[in-house]
C-alpha cells in the first residue's frame, strides 16, 4: 500500500561537533519519503521554489517518490531551515527558520492521491496538514509529527490540537509533548493526547529509542546501537518514514502490527544519522535493514507491558 507525505521540502544548514554543510536537500518531508520509499510507494505533497536543484528533486524520483503533488513556485524561495547540534545531540537549536513558498501554499491533492489509506502529516504548519487531510477519503491509518516551533504559538497550537482530534497516531519527542500538554510525566502526557482521540503516542527519545502508549498497553524501544552518529537531523522524520512504511506494507494496523513497525522505524532512523544530511537514507540497503532489524527484534521485549503491568503502584 502507498503513503501519502505533506511536510517541509526543504534546504538545509547544519552543524554538528562532526562538520558542517549548506544548502543540503532537507525536510521532514523529504526525510520521510526517502526512509518510507525502500519499503512502500510514497505520494509526497509540498511546494519548493525556483532556486530548488534540480538534482534534488530528482534524487527523490529515483527513489521511486511520486512528486506529481508538489509544486514548484516560479518566484519563490524554497522553505530553509538551519539548526546546530551540541555534544548532547538529542537536542537540535534551530538558528533560523523561513517558510518563504510554504507560507501561502494551498495543497491540492492529485486525483491519484485522494484515496491512498496510510497518510503521514509531517511538521509543517498545522493548517496545511488539516487542509491535505480534508482532501484525502476515508484514510486508515493517519500519523501527525509537530515540533516546538508550532506548539509554542497559540494560532499554531489550536489548529494542531484540530488535527490531533482526527488522527490515529501522535509522534512527539518527549520535550514537544511536556510542552503540548503542560504534564512533565511522559505517561500522563500521553494519555492526556489518546483522551483527544488518537489511538496511539509514538514518543521519540533520541539515541535512546522510543516508547508507545496506546489503550492497548506500553511499548519501550531500544534505538539501534550505533558506534558513529554524525548527524541526528531526520532522525525523527526517518524514525516515522520506517514505521508508516512498515504499517502500510504489512497492512497490519494491530497493537502487534504497530509494535514491530516501531522497531522497524528504529532501524531506519539509525541509517540517517549515521551520516551528514540525507546521505544515510541514500545508500541502506533491503538487506542491510533487515539485518538491523534482525538485531533489534531479538533484543525486543515485544510483550512486556500491558496497562495493568506498567500502571502498578508501589504503595
Ligand atoms: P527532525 O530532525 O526529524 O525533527 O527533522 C528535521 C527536518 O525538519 C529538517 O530537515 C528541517 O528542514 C525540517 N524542519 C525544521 N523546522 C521545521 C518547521 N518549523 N516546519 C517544518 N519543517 C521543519
Amino acid at each position: 500500500m502507498t503513503v501519502l507525505v505533506i511536510g517541509s521540502i526543504a534546504l538545509d544548514t547544519l552543524e554538528t561537533p562532526f562538520g558542517k554543510a549548506e544548502e543540503l536537500l532537507g525536510g521532514a518531508g523529504s526525510y520521510f519519503s526517502l526512509a518510507a520509499s525502500v519499503l512502500t510507494p510514497v505520494q509526497l505533497v509540498g511546494v519548493v521554489g525556483n532556486d530548488m536543484p534540480e538534482r534534488h528533486l530528482e534524487t527523490l524520483r529515483s527513489h521511486g517518490v511520486d512528486l506529481q503533488g508538489v509544486q514548484r513556485v516560479q518566484n519563490g524561495k524554497t522553505f530553509r531551515w538551519s539548526g546546530r547540534y551540541e555534544y548532547d545531540m538529542n537536542v537540535a537549536h534551530t538558528l533560523d527558520t523561513q517558510l518563504n513558498v510554504f507560507g501561502d501554499f494551498k495543497p491540492n491533492l492529485p486525483e491519484s492521491y485522494r484515496q491512498t489509506e496510510y497518510v503521514y502529516l509531517a511538521n509543517i504548519t498545522p493548517g496545511l496538514q488539516l487542509e491535505v487531510l480534508k482532501q484525502v477519503n476515508n484514510p486508515k491509518f493517519v500519523g501527525l509529527d509537530s515540533m516546538n516551533f508550532w506548539i509554542g504559538k497559540p494560532d499554531t497550537k489550536k489548529d494542531l490540537t484540530e488535527v490531533i482530534k482526527r488522527v490515529t497516531a501522535v509522534f512527539m519527542n518527549d520535550s514537544e509533548i511536556r510542552q503540548y500538554t503542560g504534564k512533565y510525566n511522559l505517561f500522563e502526557a500521553a494519555r492526556y493526547v489518546l483522551s483527544l482521540g488518537p489511538q496511539v503516542v509514538l514518543m521519540k527519545k533520541g539515541e535512546h529509542g522510543a516508547i508507545a502508549v496506546s489503550r492497548e498497553g506500553t511499548f519501550v524501544a531500544a534505538a539501534y546501537p550505533l558506534e558513529t552518529v554524525k548527524d541526528p537531523t531526520g532522525a525523527g522524520d526517518s524514525f516515522a518514514g520506517g514505521f508508516m512504511g512498515q504499517l502500510a506494507h504489512s497492512g497490519d494496523t494491530s497493537w502487534a502490527g504497530i509494535k514491530r513497525a516501531i522497531v522497524f522505524g528504529c532501524v531506519i532512523a539509525s541509517f540517517a544519522v549515521e551520516t551528514f544530511g540525507t546521505d544515510g537514507l541514500m545508500q541502506m540497503t533491503r538487506d542491510a535493514i533487515e539485518q538491523r532489524y534482525e538485531i533489534l527484534r531479538q533484543s525486543t521485549m515485544f510483550e512486556a507491558l500491558t496497562p495493568s503491568t506498567a500502571t502498578v503502584q508501589i504503595a
